[in-house]
């Protein structure tokens, strides 16, 4: 079962935490252990895992992507979004998740985070879970 979840974001580069509609999907599907795979098809966009629980750390994340990948370099891509196609082959596209119990196996402090780099934009992330 591959599902889609339609996600908006606001600004040029933003971490948008997609935990819990992740975990919908996962509580939907009716598995209790297999694995979650999540897969964001854009290239400049991507995921990641980090810390959930103090926002100052996706402020930090995105604040040296930036300080190390700067909008206005010298670069060959006309199209001029060069930093965001970096930075999305910097984080990847996509997470591998366990599930035990119906639930995503996370640390205490982690979440999944949408990682848009040449926003806003409207975007999508696909989600495929397999039981075992
Ligand atoms: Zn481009």
């Amino acid at each position: 079962m591959l599902r889609e979840i339609p996600v908006s974001t606001h600004s040029r580069s933003q971490l948008l935490d997609i935990t819990a509609q992740i975990q919908r999907v996962v509580s939907e599907s009716g598995i209790k252990e297999g694995i979650c795979h999540i897969y964001v098809p854009h290239t400049t966009a991507g995921l990641t895992i980090n810390e959930g629980a103090d926002p100052s750390v996706r402020k930090d994340i995105l604040m040296e992507l930036d300080r190390n990948i700067p909008w206005d370099g010298d670069y060959h891509h006309l199209e001029g979004n060069a930093a965001a196609h970096i930075k999305a082959s910097l984080v990847g596209s996509s997470k591998t998740v366990f599930i035990e119990g119906g639930r995503l196996i996370l640390g205490t402090w982690q979440a999944i985070f949408f990682c848009e780099f040449d926003g806003p934009r409207r975007r999508r992330v696909l989600v495929k879970i397999t039981g075992g």
